[in-house]
C-alpha cells in the first residue's frame, strides 16, 4: 500500500503504527503536481483535502486546488494503470440543504463566492471530473459523499466541532457553540465509514453514495453530550455562527442500504467515548505544551 501526502493539514503520527511495515510505503507528495508510480496499482483512494471550515479557510487555494488540478492528476493515474478511483465527496455538495434528510438525487444550496464555496465547489467539480472520465475514458470510478465523521486520530485543534468540544470539555474550558446551536449535524464514527466505504470501493456503482450516520442532532445536543461524557462541569458559550454554516445535514442513507448493505454500527455513545479516551491520552502526554511541533503533535517520524 502506498500513501501520499503533502501533510498540510495531517500528520505522519497518524501512520506512525504501520512505518517498517513491508506492505506500506509513504511518500510526501502534493497530489496536484504530476504522479509517476511505477507497477501494478488496483485502487486509488483520492481522500487528499483540508476537510476542517477552519482548515480549508486558511488554505483556500490549496483547497480548490487539490479538488480540481488534484482530482485530474489522481484520475489520470487511474486511468494509465487501470485501476478503480474512488473520491472522497462530502455532504458539503449539498450545502444548506433544503432538502431534508438528502438524497443523492438532491442537487444541492450552494454558495460559490461564499467563504465556504472553496470546498464545496472543489468537490463539486471533482465529482463532475469524476464522472467525466467515468463516461468519456470509461474509468471505473466511485463517488462517496461522507458526512461528519468523527474518531481518534482527528487533530485536536482542527477547528471541526467533535474536536473542539471534546479537548475543551477534558481542558474544563467552555464549550464554543456557534449561534443558537439549533443547527443539526449526524455524526458517523469513522471505522463504520470505513467499511461503508470498502463496501462501495468492490461495488460497481458509479453513481455518488452517501455514508454516514442518519442519527441527527442539534449542536447544542451535542454539547449537552459531550459534556456529559467527559464528566466535566464547562459551561456553554454561545459565539457567532459563521457564514453559510448550514442549518440542518442528515444522509438519506437508502442507496447505501440496499446496494452496499451498508449501515453504521456504532452508536454516538461508544464511538465517543473511544474519541474522548484518545483525546486524553493526548492531553496527558503533553499536548498543547512547549516543543511539540507547530501544530501540537509531537513529530516523531
Ligand atoms: N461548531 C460549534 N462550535 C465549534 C465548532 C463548530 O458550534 O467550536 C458547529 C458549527 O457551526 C457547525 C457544526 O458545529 O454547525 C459542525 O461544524 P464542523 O466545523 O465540525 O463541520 P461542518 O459540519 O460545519 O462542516
Amino acid at each position: 500500500m502506498l500513501c501520499l501526502d503533502n501533510l498540510l493539514t495531517g500528520n505522519v503520527a497518524n501512520i506512525e503504527h504501520l512505518a517498517g511495515r513491508d506492505t506500506f510505503r509513504f511518500i510526501k507528495h502534493d497530489v496536484t503536481q504530476y504522479i509517476y508510480l511505477p507497477g501494478r496499482v488496483d485502487f486509488i483512494f483520492h481522500f487528499a483535502s483540508p476537510a476542517s471550515p477552519v482548515d480549508y479557510l486558511e488554505y483556500p487555494i490549496q483547497t480548490l486546488k487539490v479538488g480540481a488540478l488534484g482530482t485530474h492528476k489522481a484520475l489520470g493515474l487511474a486511468r494509465s494503470k487501470g485501476a478503480v478511483f474512488v473520491l472522497a465527496s462530502t455532504s458539503e455538495v449539498y450545502g444548506d440543504p433544503q432538502v431534508h434528510p438528502q438524497p443523492e438525487s438532491y442537487w444541492g444550496n450552494v454558495n460559490p463566492i461564499g467563504p465556504r464555496g472553496v470546498y464545496d465547489e472543489a468537490k463539486r467539480f471533482a465529482e463532475a471530473l469524476t464522472m467525466a472520465y467515468h463516461r468519456y475514458h470509461g474509468v471505473s470510478t466511485r463517488i462517496v459523499r461522507i458526512f461528519n465523521t468523527y474518531g481518534p486520530r482527528m487533530r485536536p485543534d482542527d477547528g471541526r466541532v467533535v474536536p473542539t468540544f471534546i479537548v475543551q470539555a477534558l481542558r474544563g474550558e467552555p464549550l464554543t457553540v456557534f449561534g443558537d446551536g439549533s443547527q443539526t449535524r449526524s455524526f458517523c464514527y469513522v471505522t463504520d465509514l470505513i467499511e461503508g466505504i470498502f463496501a462501495l470501493a468492490q461495488s460497481d456503482e458509479f453513481d455518488p453514495v452517501n455514508i454516514g450516520n442518519p442519527k441527527e442532532m442539534t449542536v447544542l445536543e451535542f454539547a449537552q453530550e459531550i459534556r456529559r461524557l467527559c464528566g466535566g462541569d464547562s459551561e456553554i458559550v454561545h459565539k457567532p455562527l459563521p457564514v453559510d454554516d448550514p442549518k440542518v445535514r442528515q444522509p438519506n442513507i437508502e442507496k447505501a442500504r440496499k446496494k452496499l448493505h451498508w449501515e453504521p454500527r456504532t452508536p454516538l455513545e461508544e464511538g465517543l467515548k473511544k474519541s474522548i479516551e484518545y483525546f486524553r491520552a493526548l492531553l496527558e502526554s503533553g499536548w498543547g505544551s512547549p516543543g511539540m511541533g507547530q501544530r501540537g503533535f509531537k513529530m516523531s517520524l
